[in-house]
């Protein structure tokens, strides 16, 4: 069993950025994945001894109605589904922002484990970086920078705790 950590969040926020420093030299897509779409990009990760599958969703546009935006945003949904825990990433920089909250509300729905994660914080104080994201009802967010590193080991260290 390795646990699924889906990382979820509107353009730009920085899931491949997260993705990336998660899976580090283990960026080869897990190929055989059952389910493999070409919508997500599966990698695997580790902390210590234990794997664990990283799935870093497409575009979310929740407000999309037709074409490929809606297509992605039902593959995020069923991706939110399959997995054991969801990292949540919204940016500390540009602030909370309407597809944030259209998304907190779809994983408030949908049950499962949701570590919200405010990134690109490096440089901002804990407190500062986090105030506005209370809101979204997902807890305590997590204040991080995907492309510096600071709060990343943490943030993963608690999002496989239980597993
Ligand atoms: P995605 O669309 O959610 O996959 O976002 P990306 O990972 O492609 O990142 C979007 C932009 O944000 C890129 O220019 C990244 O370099 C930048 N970015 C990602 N993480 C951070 C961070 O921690 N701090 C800052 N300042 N920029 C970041
Ligand atoms: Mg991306």
């Amino acid at each position: 069993f390795k646990p699924v950590v889906t990382l979820v969040g509107r353009p730009n926020v920085g899931k491949s950025t997260l993705f990336n420093r998660l899976t580090r030299s283990r960026a080869a897509l897990v190929a055989d994945f059952a389910g493999l779409t070409r919508d997500r990009h599966y990698g695997e990760g580790r902390v210590g001894d234990i794997p664990f599958i990283v799935v870093d969703t497409g575009g979310f546009e929740p407000v999309a109605k037709t074409g490929i935006l809606h297509h992605m945003a039902r593959q995020t949904e069923q991706a939110i589904a399959e997995s054991d825990v969801v990292i949540f990433l919204v940016d500390a920089r540009a602030g909370l922002n309407a597809h944030d909250q259209d998304i907190a509300s779809l994983l408030r729905k949908s049950g499962q484990k949701v570590l919200l994660c405010v990134n690109k914080a490096e440089g901002m104080s804990h407190t500062a970086a986090v105030a506005e994201f209370h809101e979204l009802g997902l807890g305590e967010p997590h204040a991080i920078s995907a492309s510096h590193g600071d709060g990343v080991m943490s943030l993963i260290e608690e999002a496989l705790s239980s597993f």
